[in-house]
């Protein structure tokens, strides 16, 4: 069936090429992953001691072999430990695929301009922020590490929290949907310390840092410049403007699902 071509006394089928595909297309998609993180050495790590592994029972070093087995056997719970964080951004990237976008609830337009004025006002107040804005799974762990506030968004309450004499200033603000689940939470920092080589400080690299791990955008405003950044999926865009945020955010927050097919359909070929 789906007979492509014959080498020697091998016959390549059609499913055999969609196989490859496949296959390379994961190993390609895993590299790009854990390109220029400790995983890459943690990686390298393991195939080392996967090649001393054979090595030692092709030599028949019998101790030697025994020991290396022991740590192969479980290299599969080791692997999953080990690479905790990369397999979480993958699932993330997995879910945040057009298919995966399809599940999720809609936000709302207004919650981008509330969020662009209040970056805006703290901004000139020279008032520092931090907003994580949760997109799809919950980051309840974060959560915990701050205080709960269950409040509706707005710009009164934002402003509160981040006066720098307030005792919720601290910290980061977690939104989700339209209410601001807690305040003065501890986000995990970023390995990075710098980005396009300008130095992050530590607010920024806490932003950074939870937008690669969770399906979240962070909203920084820094209180040393007053510029506006945002970081989603890793990556930092700055000096952003008010309509430039404004339209960030709706793209980016709002996934506005039609009912039916038609409105599956339009958010595919949207690619978003
Ligand atoms: P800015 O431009 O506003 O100065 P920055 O990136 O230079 O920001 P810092 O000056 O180090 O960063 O900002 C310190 C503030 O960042 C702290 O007061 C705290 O509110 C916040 N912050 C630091 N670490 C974390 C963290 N792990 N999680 C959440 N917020 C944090
Ligand atoms: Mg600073």
């Amino acid at each position: 069936m789906f007979d492509l071509f014959k080498v020697g006394f091998l016959t390549v089928t059609f499913i055999d090429l969609l196989d490859i595909f496949l296959v390379s297309f994961i190993i390609y998609k895993l590299y790009t992953v854990i390109r220029g993180t400790i995983a890459s050495q943690i990686f390298i790590g393991l195939i080392i001691v996967l090649l001393l592994s054979f090595l030692a029972q092709a030599a028949d070093l019998k101790a030697l072999g025994w020991l290396l087995k022991l740590i192969t056997d479980i290299w599969v719970i080791a692997f999953i430990i080990l690479f905790q964080p990369e397999i979480r951004r993958l699932l993330v990237m997995l879910g945040t695929s057009p298919l995966g976008r399809i599940f999720l609830k809609g936000g709302s337009s207004d919650l981008a301009d509330v969020l662009t004025d209040s970056a805006f006002e703290l901004a000139q107040n020279q008032h520092g922020a931090l907003i994580v804005i949760v997109r799809s799974a919950g980051v309840k762990g974060i959560v915990e590490t701050g205080e709960v506030i269950n409040s509706a968004v707005s710009k009164n309450m934002l402003r509160s929290i981040f006066f720098p004499r307030s005792p919720l200033h601290d910290g980061a603000v977690v939104i989700k949907g339209n209410t601001i689940e807690a305040a003065r939470c501890t986000l995990p920092l970023s390995t990075e310390t710098s980005f396009e080589g300008v130095p992050l400080g530590m607010r920024h690299r806490a932003g950074l840092g939870i937008s690669e791990t969770a399906d979240v955008i962070s909203l920084i405003v820094s209180e040393e410049t007053g510029g506006i950044s945002i970081a989603d999926k890793g990556k930092i865009i700055r000096g952003l403007s008010k309509e430039s945020l404004r339209n960030y955010l709706n793209k980016n927050t709002s996934i506005t699902r039609e009912k039916g097919w038609k409105g599956i359909f339009e958010q595919l070929s949207k690619g978003k």
